[in-house]
């Protein structure tokens, strides 16, 4: 299996994507191991691409050169260089096989060139899906494990942009420019070496040096346009995570777009985003494009100046056939190069925005030897604790006791901290100051999973994944039975309407669950908690009516599931306040009253609302 690796590994994290070519490839070079896991497909693909070069460059020049002066040889005219050794080495073939053997080679050249095209393409495109493949889980891998507060920082659309077009957009260049980076420098260094050597020999020919020092403009040029590009890529790219974005959020807000009649401002902003996206790629197109044909020029004004000191010199006209040779040898190279350095440019881009991701330090990471905690048996203590999302305190000072066991109702208005108090449990925070202990031990010297396995969460609008309903409840415990998944269910008192399901336990629950009630969700949500039977139980009560049958059967599951455990109840009821023993009163992010109903009963005006019929 190959070894991830990431760009903070190799420590070039800290580089600016504006950084010198050299640096700039070096940022790439982790990816590019992700192509040890295709090696041999990729090794023949590039053998494959260069059968293909070779049959297309000399295969049929060959011929002509070679093999039709054979062929069309007038009698006595005397053949010379290598059709002559090929015509002794014939003998004396009979001119009517030489034509069989000419007319079979060009079909024949072309089958090959058309058999080593589609592999060197089929084999390639194959390695970047696999690249691609292997860079996206490492991305979502990473995304799973990043801690909620970067969720809130970051928008999911523009998440899934940079998983799916940017990681695209890598992959891309890793696979068109790898074997450019091996096959170009040397080309280049080998025409330079045969100038040079040519220069040192052969006499007028110190004049090829002066087109070298064309070499340097043609660098400029490149670094120059490549610059734009890049500065230009970021503006894409991060315009594109834009549009997915919006484009999310608008798919999600389909019923608040028709009820506000948006559709038209949604579209007109859509078009808006479209066009400058397309802006900004024909500027992206403009940049790359530009680099070969001004090295083109460059490197002809180069020629003319060689060519000019050449003849001056006295240069004659087979040195004036190597010199071209040779230099055109070396502006293809570079030609090339600048074409690669483009797609580095372009694809620095992306890879600025998904490093982003893979190089997000993980804000609270497991301790050096990290406790495993038990079912816990003695109490929770929240100490001193503040904490903040952005600067402004949401809980401030708190400081509670919970013995193992009770059932614990969190009320107060909305926005109180309650949800707040309750997600620090399971670590879905930290603590700006103070602590949170079970049985004594912090929870930051726990081990995150096994602290989040002693804790199940139902949550206001649960999340139900895409498939059977018996799966959905099945994510409690990944090993249950059909018969524990069934129990489970009853005990949620959600049996009976999962069995009037077109398909029952294995009815398809569609995005979000859509074709649910908010009640039934919440019962499958109780029988995944069911099934956990995790020791910690954390509920927060739907704000939103549910239908009366629904809401008496969630009171009546939810009774059934708080027995025996150490519950936190966010309620905005007073009919699931009655389940608890004991009950904290929230007011801006302060606990202002602790008691039983009888000690809150007659003195908490909050409590005495919601005992009036008032909903939280
Ligand atoms: P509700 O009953 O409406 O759910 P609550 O009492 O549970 O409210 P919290 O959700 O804990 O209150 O929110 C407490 C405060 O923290 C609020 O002022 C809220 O705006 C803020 N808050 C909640 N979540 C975030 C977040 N992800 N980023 C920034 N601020 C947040």
């Amino acid at each position: 299996r190959l070894k991830r690796v990431g760009c903070t590994e190799w420590g070039l994290h800290a580089l600016p994507m504006e950084a010198e070519p050299v640096l700039l490839v070096k940022r790439f070079l982790p990816f590019y191991n992700h192509l040890l896991l295709v090696k041999w497909p990729f090794i023949i693909g590039v053998v494959c691409g260069l059968i293909y070069a070779v049959a297309s460059g000399a295969g049929l020049p060959l011929m002509i050169d070679i093999v039709f002066p054979i062929l069309f040889g007038e009698e006595g005219k005397e053949l010379e260089g290598v059709s002559l050794w090929v015509r002794q080495q014939l003998g004396g073939i009979e001119h009517w096989k030489l034509l069989v053997y000419t007319c079979a080679w060009i079909p024949g050249v072309f089958i090959v060139r058309a058999g080593a095209g589609f592999f060197n393409n089929l084999l390639i495109q194959y390695c970047g899906l696999r690249v691609l493949g292997e860079i996206r889980v490492d991305m979502f891998s990473k995304l799973q494990n990043l801690p909620m507060v970067f969720y809130h920082r970051n928008r999911s659309g523009d998440l899934l942009s940079r998983l799916l077009a940017d990681t695209q957009a890598l992959a891309t260049v890793l696979v068109n420019t790898s074997s450019d980076l091996i096959k170009q420098p040397v080309t280049l260094l080998a025409a330079m070496g045969i100038l040079g050597w040519k220069a040192m020999t052969a006499d007028g020919f110190f004049v090829a040096l002066i087109s070298i020092f064309t070499v340097p403009l043609c660098v400029l040029v490149i670094r120059k346009a490549g610059r734009r590009l890049s500065a230009k890529a970021k503006l894409l790219q991060r315009e594109t995570g834009t549009l997915t974005a919006s484009l999310t959020e608008s798919l999600q807000s389909a019923l608040e777009i028709r009820a506000y009649n948006l559709e038209k401002v949604q579209t007109h902003s859509f078009r808006e985003r479209i066009i400058s996206i397309i802006r900004l790629n024909f500027k992206v197109l403009k940049y790359r494009l530009v680099i070969s044909p001004s090295i083109e020029v460059v490197g002809a004004t180069g020629f003319a100046v060689a060519l000019f000191m050449g003849v001056r010199n006295g240069m004659d006209w087979d040195g004036f056939l190597v010199l071209g040779t040779a230099l055109f040898m070396s502006y293809e190279p570079i030609k090339k190069l600048g074409a690669v350095y483009a797609q580095f440019s372009q694809g620095g881009a992306s890879l600025e925005r998904m490093e982003h991701i893979l190089n997000q330090p993980d804000g609270m990471p497991e301790p050096d030897s990290p406790v495993i905690l038990g079912t816990p048996k003695r109490a929770i203590r929240y100490e001193e604790l503040s904490f903040a999302y952005d600067d402004e305190l949401v809980l401030k000072g708190v400081n509670i006791e919970i013995e193992v066991g009770q059932v614990v109702a969190l009320i107060g208005p909305s926005g109180a901290g309650k949800s707040t108090f309750a997600n620090l449990l399971p670590r879905f925070y930290d603590p700006n100051e103070g602590r949170i202990t079970i049985d004594g031990i912090d929870l930051r010297e726990m081990s995150k999973r096994s602290l989040r396995e002693q804790i199940a969460v139902v949550s206001q609008m649960p999340s139900l994944f895409s498939g059977s309903v018996a799966q959905n409840i099945r994510l409690g415990k990944l090993n249950a039975t059909q018969e524990e998944i069934e129990e489970a269910a009853r005990r949620a008192h959600a049996d009976g309407f999962i069995r009037q399901l077109p398909n029952g336990y294995e009815t398809e629950v569609g995005e979000k669950g859509d074709q649910l009630s908010g009640g039934q969700r919440q019962r499958i949500a109780i029988a995944r908690a069911f099934l956990r039977d995790a020791p910690l139980l954390i509920l927060d009560e739907a704000t939103s009516a549910l239908d009366a049958e629904s809401e008496a059967a969630v009171q009546l599951a939810l009774a059934d599931l708080v027995k025996g455990r150490t519950t936190f109840i966010i309620a905005h009821r007073f009919s699931t306040i009655t389940i608890a023993d004991r009950i904290l009163v929230f007011q801006q992010g302060s606990v202002v009253a602790d008691g039983t109903h009888n000690d809150l009963r007659d003195s908490n005006p909050i409590y005495k609302a919601m005992a009036a019929g008032h909903v939280m």
